[in-house]
């Protein structure tokens, strides 16, 4: 018998997850990730990747981490202020610094380190977090974990960030941050942030972006939601502090915030998830930069993933299928229910389709949606491959016969 008040206490929480449909499992992937990939035994295409541009199977950077393997080894050894920092990862930060036009960067392990180091680094018990309600799990927590006073912001509510502002006006003291996800992970859309950074700049607040899903893909040159806002025409102050993960588009893994010179500084001082934590190998900071320089050098990855984007949303308006607005790789179908989001999710596997489900927590009750994501390695024909057989799983008794049809 299996009796300790652990195990039991254990049983009775996988017990309520199943009720409710939120129980997770994983899948296994055989080989190397891409849009075309082998998972629990079988071929199919990949649309739940935040491999924006088909990067991690890049063969070019698997050669950059293999000539720093021979040249380095595996392990850092130890944190990076103790002997762990290697001269991969001082090339990889200046790198970024330069990439982001900010005078320093400082590499963290994952981004889920960089926002819980960062903000409690920089917060303390008297000061003031704005944060949007739909930001990662990771501001979240990091944000609780500050101690700072915690205001959840309605979703993208410019007004409502005001308002939060000028409550504490005039009292100087406590620093007030806004802290915001620039594209949100499980909606596509981007955070205001020409109002944002105005915002903070009147009312000498701090303004923290986690760029996770623009780093990389947006913007004419890659450099994420900033610039692609920039492009469209906006005017504002670049944010003080930038996030951004090297796990996503660099197809590598890590995090960095870039920012000041004080600012990078304070946090080699004061950032308990980085001080605290082995430096990552040093073979993955040479993988990033080289996926770095792709970046910079080849348009042509983001421009692919582009028009990938913009035949999805066609494709997806001729047959009725209702897509939420969003101009980055995150396209969400909205579905509602958990259950049926995942029944969904299942019909489209076994049509080789991988479109994740996903489910509460990761979003608010009563959204449960599929989470496509494009990538810049998807051809015309998977694409088209996906609208037919979302046409077909969705309630499109609206879509006529002939037109789903005509997409294949
Ligand atoms: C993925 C993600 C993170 C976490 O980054 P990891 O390197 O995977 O730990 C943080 N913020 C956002 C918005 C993300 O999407």
């Amino acid at each position: 018998m299996t009796g300790s008040a652990l195990e039991h206490r254990l049983q009775a929480g996988l017990e309520q997850v199943r009720a409710q449909n939120l129980y997770r499992t994983r899948r296994v992937i055989d080989g190397g990730h891409g849009a075309r990939i082998r998972v629990d035994g079988r071929e199919c295409i990949n649309f739940c990747s935040n491999d924006y541009l088909g990067l991690a199977a890049d063969p070019r950077i698997a050669e950059a981490a293999r000539a720093a393997l021979s040249h380095c080894g595996t392990g850092s050894g130890a944190a990076a202020l103790v002997s762990g920092y290697n001269h991969e990862h001082r090339a990889l930060e200046e790198a970024l610094a330069e990439f982001t036009g900010r005078p320093r960067a400082l590499l963290f392990s994952t981004g889920w380190a960089a926002n819980l180091g960062v903000l409690r680094a920089l917060l303390g018990k008297d000061d003031v977090l704005l944060a949007d309600e739909l930001n990662h799990a990771s501001l979240i927590d990091g944000g609780r974990l500050s101690g700072a006073h915690y205001r959840r912001i309605p979703h993208a509510d410019v007004a409502a960030f005001a308002a939060a502002l000028a409550e504490g006006a005039g009292d100087t003291s406590p620093l007030r941050m806004i802290a915001t996800d620039s594209v949100f992970s499980m909606d596509g859309d981007l955070a205001p942030l020409p109002q944002l950074a105005n915002l903070v700049q009147q009312h000498g607040a701090a303004l923290m972006i986690d760029d996770a899903h623009g780093f990389g893909v947006l913007g004419p040159r890659g450099r994420g939601a900033v610039e692609l806002l920039t492009a469209q025409g906006a005017v504002f102050p670049d944010p003080e502090i930038y996030v951004a993960t090297l796990g996503k588009a660099i197809g590598c893994g890590g995090a960095f915030v870039a920012g000041s010179e004080a600012l990078i500084e304070y946090l080699i001082q004061r950032a308990r998830s980085w001080i605290f934590s082995t430096a990552p190998p040093p073979a993955l900071a040479a993988a990033a930069r080289r996926g770095l320089q792709i970046i910079d050098q080849e348009p042509e990855h983001r421009r692919r993933a582009l028009a990938n984007l913009q035949r999805f949303r066609a494709g997806a308006a001729q047959l009725g299928i209702p897509l939420a607005a969003s101009q980055t790789p995150i396209q969400p179908l909205i579905v509602g229910d958990a259950a049926r989001a995942l029944e969904m999710s299942q019909r489209l596997f076994e049509q080789g389709l991988w479109v994740a489900a996903i489910r509460p927590p990761t979003v608010p009750r009563g959204t449960s949606r599929l989470r496509i994501t494009l990538s810049a390695a998807h051809r015309d024909e998977d694409i088209d491959r996906l609208l037919d057989a979302l046409a077909r799983v969705t309630d499109s008794a609206s879509v006529p016969a002939d037109l789903a049809a005509s997409t294949v």
